[in-house]
């Protein structure tokens, strides 16, 4: 392919990075990361039509070509950073990207940026490299890797062979670069940019596409009222928290669910109306946080009623973080409007046992344990075989 070939091809490779980024940002404008990324895209048709115009003959003074092509090439990789630090709820910075703009166009009034092609390379490379680690290094330090991965391939392996490049013409090996000439280390360069623009295109994609999964799923898994966790990811994670559970049986390692539901609400909603209903429920879930410990995996099963993972090795006291939740409840009352609406809850707690065959075992004698404190007169707790005995239950029934 010869260099005209490559760049007009390359220039359509802009087009397409700048048209679908732009195109996932109308369908999905809050990952404004997008648009930066359609802003890549725009600088760098820029870089390559200044270059096509060049190559149709226009006599354009040397501040445009190389300058200004030279300009928005960095600043499309540029873009690409910037939208990754958006992206990770970072500024993009753009008077970092202004200061870049400067001192590159400021580079080529140098007498170094006139000598050649090969020169300017060299002299460009640290800018590109730079911000393409910068990129690598954002994304290495994220958790969710699997979706960052190609996109640090991509970043990684355009500055390994830009650095070799500029490191072969450093070292002065026999190779001379004209500005469309079809020599090797050109040819290599234009087939880079290439694959890199087609290539990033799906990578940033891929990183919003994942990050939408993952919003919806947690959605889909979360307790619009409260935000904390509702039946369904009960479902989900009691299972995993219970298999656990069960491999590590003889350690020493408990697993309890704690339920709770609040006293007479019902009345509440009567006197109140539903949207001081609504406020009390979140209320109680927001004092009952104060009382959990910040990695107890906390759900809403019903409509005033929840269930807690209390995971812990032998010297944990379910009874002690259960009474804590109850009494803050209890002395913790709703305002509403200048009045104090005094909340209280029952709570049952239960142990899952080394015969239990699932995890819903346990959870049903926490109702049972639940049931019971209703019973027994409200605003208390019960645990399942020691305020709760079988034999009491069987009474009962
Ligand atoms: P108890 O002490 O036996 O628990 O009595 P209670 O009145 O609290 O009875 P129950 O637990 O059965 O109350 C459930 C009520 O919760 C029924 C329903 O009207 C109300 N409720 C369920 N979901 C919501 C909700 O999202 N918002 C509001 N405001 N009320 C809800
Ligand atoms: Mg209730
Ligand atoms: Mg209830």
């Amino acid at each position: 392919m010869d260099s005209y070939t490559l760049v007009i091809v390359s220039a359509l490779a802009s087009i397409i990075m700048a048209a679908a980024m732009y195109l996932l940002y109308r369908a999905s404008p809050r990952a404004a990361c997008l648009l930066d990324w359609s802003r890549a895209g725009l600088f760098f048709l820029a870089s390559n039509g200044i270059a096509l115009l060049a190559q149709h003959g226009a006599q354009l003074p040397f501040v445009i070509v190389p300058g200004v092509a030279n300009v928005c090439y960095i600043a499309g990789h540029y873009m690409i950073y910037a939208g990754v630090r958006r992206h990770l709820g970072l500024r993009p910075r753009f008077d970092w990207l202004l200061l870049l703009m400067l001192a590159v166009l400021a580079l080529h009034a140098t007498g170094f940026a006139h000598v050649s092609v090969s020169q300017r390379l060299i002299m460009l490379t640290p800018f590109v490299a730079g911000i393409n680690l910068g990129t690598v290094w954002l994304l290495a330090r994220q958790y969710d890797r699997p979706a960052y991965l190609p996109l640090m391939i991509v970043e990684a392996v355009f500055m390994l062979q830009l650095s070799l490049r500029a490191l072969l013409l450093a070292l002065g090996r026999p190779v001379t670069l004209t500005l469309f000439g079809n020599q090797i280390l050109q040819t290599a360069g234009s087939l880079a940019v290439l694959a890199f623009l087609s290539l990033a295109t799906m990578c940033c994609a891929l990183i919003v596409i994942r990050q939408q999964e993952l919003a919806l799923r947690s959605a889909s898994l979360t307790d619009s009222l409260t935000g904390w966790l509702n039946r369904r990811a009960l479902l989900d994670m009691a299972d995993g928290a219970f298999q656990r559970h069960r491999r590590h049986l003889g350690s020493g390692e408990t697993l309890h669910f704690l339920i709770f539901d609040i006293d007479h609400f019902k009345s509440i909603n009567d006197q109140h109306g539903h949207a001081v209903g609504d406020a009390a429920i979140r209320h109680v879930t927001t004092v009952a946080a104060q009382a959990l410990r910040g990695y107890d995996a906390r759900f809403r099963i019903g409509g005033e009623e929840f269930a807690v993972l209390l995971g812990g090795d032998a010297r944990l006291d379910p009874r002690e973080i259960a009474e804590r939740l109850r009494a803050l409840i209890e002395t913790s009352p709703l305002l509403v409007d200048g009045a104090r609406i005094s909340l209280t809850a029952s709570l049952g707690v239960a142990a899952c046992a080394a015969d239990d065959r699932h995890w819903d075992d346990a959870l049903r004698r926490a109702d049972q344990a639940l049931y019971h404190a209703k019973r027994s007169g409200r605003n208390r707790l019960c645990v399942h075989g020691e305020d709760l005995q079988p034999a009491i239950l069987a009474r009962s029934a």
